[in-house]
């Protein structure tokens, strides 16, 4: 008896030990160890980190480059790769280092070079679709099928400044959403903007977060950095908000963020310019401005004024684009409608 309950013993102990590998696009990555690599997405290239920690824990995907001319979150996520170390960790870490290279490389905002999409608009996507869908698909299925929560790292593009800020959003799920929730708070930004506004149906998700949203994976958009910069502020402020994601999921040691005056967003209010011309903001990312105010002013191709643009209610402004050219139509300041600053 006693052999038998020490053999019993004895194999429990080693079936604790086996974590199992984790594979990723074909490439199996075991416990305590790393892989980088190059995969294809149908006619795409992603690089991608996984970090397969020796102890057990949650799926965490990170993601930068959705934009191809966002840069800080690239760059934060290589910082992440060399600082973690697999045999410490609990849980698995994926990096997807650069989702949209084409964007990338042609300096485009937003849109891919090759079919013209925009990849956060297009989940999720299609195995026998343009590249950009491709792309979508592959994030859908092999990313996020394997992960427990995503942030997509997000920046203002060349033409962008914005406050930073978190959107997590909100689904009409009550559980899902208050992990969701919980989950924003924990990367220590201060302003989350609960965005509702997506669809519900998996078969249509159209952007990546709202993708896992939709599978019941807490899905987060962070904002951070402007301008088609590489500044070292928002590289370390998005390296900071990665790791304190991944204290909140005991993935690495530490104390969580402090979630204490948080600003919530129930909407986003985007002021549309009147006239075409040339653009010039009256405001400033971050400002609180009360309804009428001024947020900027348009003028001919002369410098004889146009138009205003006036705040349509009292918000916060979170994104402005902060160049010249301007259409009829365009939408160059965002207003946050806050729900409460109290926590
Ligand atoms: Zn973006």
């Amino acid at each position: 008896m006693l052999r038998d309950a020490l053999l019993t013993l004895l194999l429990c102990a080693s079936v604790a030990q086996a974590r199992e590998p984790l594979t990723l696009a074909g490439h199996r990555v075991a416990a305590g160890t790393s892989a980088s690599f190059v995969t294809q997405a149908g006619s795409a290239s992603l690089p991608i980190s996984v970090l397969h920690g020796a102890h057990a824990g949650p799926v965490l995907t990170l993601t930068a480059g959705i934009h191809g001319d966002e840069f800080p979150a690239i760059f934060a996520l290589q910082r992440l790769r060399a600082a973690i170390d697999p045999g410490e960790l609990h849980g698995s870490l994926v990096l997807v280092h650069l989702a949209n290279l084409a964007g990338f490389h042609a300096r485009r905002i937003a849109l891919s070079p090759v079919d013209e999409k925009n990849l956060n608009r297009v989940f999720p996507g299609r195995a026998d679709g343009t590249q950009t869908e491709q792309i979508a698909h592959f994030l859908t299925t092999e990313v996020i099928g394997l992960s427990d929560y995503l942030i997509d790292l997000h920046s203002g593009s060349a033409n962008q400044r914005l406050w930073p800020h978190v959107y997590a959003p909100v689904i009409d799920d009550p559980a899902l959403d208050a992990r969701t929730l919980a989950f924003a708070r924990a990367t220590g930004l201060r302003h989350i903007v609960l965005y509702g506004e997506r669809p519900r149906d998996p078969a249509n998700s159209i952007s990546y977060p709202n993708t896992a949203q939709t599978r019941g994976k807490p899905g987060l958009t962070l904002e951070v950095g402007h301008l088609g910069q590489r500044d070292e502020a928002s590289m370390a402020r998005i390296l900071t908000a990665c790791r304190q994601a991944m204290r909140h999921l005991h993935m690495i040691p530490g104390p969580a963020a402090a979630s204490e005056g948080v600003t919530l967003y129930r909407k986003l209010h985007a002021v549309a310019s009147p006239a075409t011309g040339l653009f010039e903001p009256a405001t400033d990312v971050g400002e609180t401005v009360g309804k009428g105010a001024l947020l900027g002013r348009v003028t001919d191709y002369f410098g004889a004024p146009l138009a205003e643009l006036r705040a349509p209610l009292r918000g916060i402004v979170l994104m402005l684009n902060d160049t010249p050219p301007i259409t009829l139509g365009e939408t160059p300041v965002t207003l946050g409608e806050w729900v409460t600053t109290a926590d």
